[in-house]
């Protein structure tokens, strides 16, 4: 990876072997392995020792979740916040380990909308609660930083599955709950992020 960083620097016009750039490829390297760190890692082995059985069967909610990732469209950050909920049925997840498996999906190459899914379906898969919620707002420097977009708007994102889907009040208290800060989860948002993300594909 390091020689092709070197190239990489050379066609953006870039001397590799001046001062400030020569150990430059083996940071990239090293920075660029640990944000796609997610693709190594094991849920069953993430989640180990953190299902128990309980007699709950109320909304659980982890909410303001920071996350950074990488956009798998122009390899640029976008980063923010994920809020996670669900009903358990007679298991539920260590509480700790929700931010785990929100770090395991964003370090790999994503779209904001896989992964706001993943970690929603992953949650279903491991303890079939009643329903899962996912919501994702982010803001993408690939949009930003090319002026694609206003500064500071973000994206919202969100997967809603069983009980979340189906029932508007329950739905309605997790958004209350967690109080979105952008325009709520709404589809357009989502529209608009790839429609820009996409342009120059
Ligand atoms: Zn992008």
């Amino acid at each position: 990876m390091q020689e092709l960083v070197r190239k990489l620097l050379e066609e953006l016009g870039e001397d590799p072997g001046r001062e400030g750039l020569l150990n430059t490829p083996k940071r990239v390297e090293k920075a660029l392995r640990f944000l796609t760190s997610g693709y190594e890692a094991d849920i069953d082995a993430v989640l180990n020792n953190a299902l128990f059985t309980v007699d709950y069967s109320e909304m659980v909610i982890v909410k303001d979740i920071d996350f950074y990732s990488l956009c798998e469209h122009h390899l640029l950050p976008f980063f923010g916040r994920c809020h996670v909920a669900y009903i358990p049925t007679n298991k539920v997840i260590g509480l700790s380990k929700i931010p785990r498996l929100v770090e395991v999906f964003s370090r790999r190459l994503q779209v904001q909308e896989r992964l706001t899914s993943q970690i929603a379906d992953t949650i279903q898969e491991k303890i079939s609660p009643l329903g899962v919620a996912v919501v994702v707002e982010a803001s993408h420097l690939c949009m930003s930083m090319r002026g694609v977009q206003k500064q500071n708007s973000l994206a919202v994102t969100s997967a809603m599955i069983g009980a979340f889907r189906d029932n508007a009040r329950t739905r309605m208290e997790f958004l209350e709950l967690i109080k979105v800060r952008g325009a709520g989860p709404s589809p357009r948002d989502w529209a608009a992020a790839t429609e820009a993300c996409a342009e120059e594909a």
